[in-house]
């Protein structure tokens, strides 16, 4: 539990463990809580006469006796005045494809430039602010159909990209250069429609590797040239009525997000009841020590996890601070927040709510835009709200530009990518 996670008071029902379950009761001060029972918390706002003082025993004999059951109330959303604001320039969208674009993606450099899908397989390098767009390849002999729900990743070298389906089976590694697909990858068809393909490139020693699932619950590194596997193991699977294998894992992997210098790795997967589960372990570990580390190796560590709920937002803050988005433990009663946890304790340390993402729980799933990006400040983009700019060591809310949807940001240029009725609209903090 963290330092945040603590009631004040707890009521004389749960006290005597005459009630199994419990509502997080927010006074709208800070994140100050109490934990009631269910008949207490048919009194909000008015709090119960006969609260009990929560020490470290009674809260750990509350968890032990009751269930948590809920919210009311909400916790204080902190605003502090800035002179932030968002600049914007429209552009004409040519320059982007005389087609659809199905994904885009942030070119590495600072120049600003854009690497586009188009649903005819051609990759355009764009740049709204010069007008400029170029065809850079044509991927062919795919192992699938470009649709809306296709996927884009670039390394961080620009030597190799990847093409997925988000919510399907199939991805291919091509060499940017060429275009030639270099390899076929399927994670199998069990349930792919539940969560994002699983992908993720990383850099070692000036080489691009890339993370990638290939069966819902395994997890390898290949040499993206050749498609060659780096962690080699087996078994992970077994037939019906076999008992499990040693080191066998029950979880499905969802979408990766790899640390910025490359040390860790955010699995954003899940296990039945449904229950989203956010995981993490060291990427050397993996990659030099132990193959089985994806699986249950010593730097393996459960970050968060929800009832019903997966796939929410995620991004990293530092090398060693992964936020992750929603406070509670069930998808009736999750809280727009973001959580900040600490790696390689696995702990969480601290919370603060607020922002609101795209983060929609619906099946069948469908591709949407990432809503969560972290520079200097943490942006989070909700379609309706717009987007919300946090300081996240201090959780205060510091701008709010509600005309704002972006669909990319672009760390180079630190421009937000927005689609506008008449083009191309880049923002930029100031
Ligand atoms: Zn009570």
């Amino acid at each position: 539990m963290t330092v945040d996670d603590r009631p004040i008071s707890i009521c004389e029902h749960l006290s005597a463990s005459v009630a199994t379950e419990y509502h997080v009761w927010f006074t709208g001060h800070q994140l100050d809580r109490h934990w009631v029972c269910d008949q207490c918390r048919g009194q909000f706002p008015l709090l119960p006469d006969r609260m009990v003082e929560a020490t470290d025993g009674l809260i750990e004999h509350c968890r032990n006796t009751a269930a948590w059951d809920g919210i009311c109330g909400t916790p204080e959303i902190r605003h502090r005045p800035s002179d932030l604001k968002f600049t914007r320039e429209t552009f004409a969208t040519p320059c982007l494809g005389n087609e659809p674009w199905v994904d885009i993606q942030p070119k590495p450099g600072r120049d600003g430039d854009w690497v586009v899908i188009l649903k005819s397989g051609d990759v355009v390098c764009a740049n709204p602010r010069q007008g400029t767009s170029n065809l850079i390849l044509n991927l062919r002999e795919l192992s699938f159909e470009i649709d809306d729900g296709t996927g884009l990743l670039l390394s961080s070298r620009f030597d190799y990209g990847v093409i997925f389906q988000t919510f399907g089976e199939h991805a291919c590694v091509f060499e940017l250069s060429t275009g030639a697909i270099t390899a076929h990858i399927s994670r199998g068809k069990y349930l792919t429609g539940v969560s994002h393909y699983s992908v993720a490139f990383l850099e070692i020693n000036e080489r691009s590797l890339i993370v990638v699932a290939t069966d819902w619950n395994r997890l390898d590194i290949i040499d993206p040239s050749s498609g060659h596997c780096l962690t080699g193991r087996s078994p992970t699977s077994h037939n019906e009525g076999e008992q499990p294998p040693k080191h066998y894992l029950d979880y499905f992997h969802g979408q990766l997000f790899v640390s910025p210098k490359g040390n860790w790795i955010v699995d954003n997967g899940w296990v039945w009841h449904p229950i989203g589960l956010v995981r993490s372990w060291n990427l050397h570990a993996w990659l030099n020590r132990n193959p089985w580390e994806s699986e249950d190796g010593p730097s393996l560590q459960t970050l968060a996890d929800w009832f019903y709920f997966m796939n929410g937002p995620v991004c990293w803050i530092d090398d060693s601070t992964i936020a992750i988005w929603g406070w509670g433990s069930d998808d009736d009663w999750l809280i727009p927040a973001v959580r900040l946890f600490d790696l390689p304790s696995g702990q969480e340390t601290r919370w603060f709510p607020g922002p609101k993402t795209r983060s929609k729980w619906e099946l069948p799933r469908k591709k949407i835009a990432p809503s969560m990006f972290f520079d200097s400040y943490l942006f989070s983009i909700h379609d309706d709200f717009g987007t919300a700019v946090w300081d996240v060591f201090s959780g205060e809310q510091l701008l709010q530009d509600s005309s704002l949807n972006p669909v990319q940001y672009h760390p180079g240029s630190k421009e937000f990518l927005s689609v506008a009725s008449d083009g191309i609209l880049l923002s930029t903090l100031s």
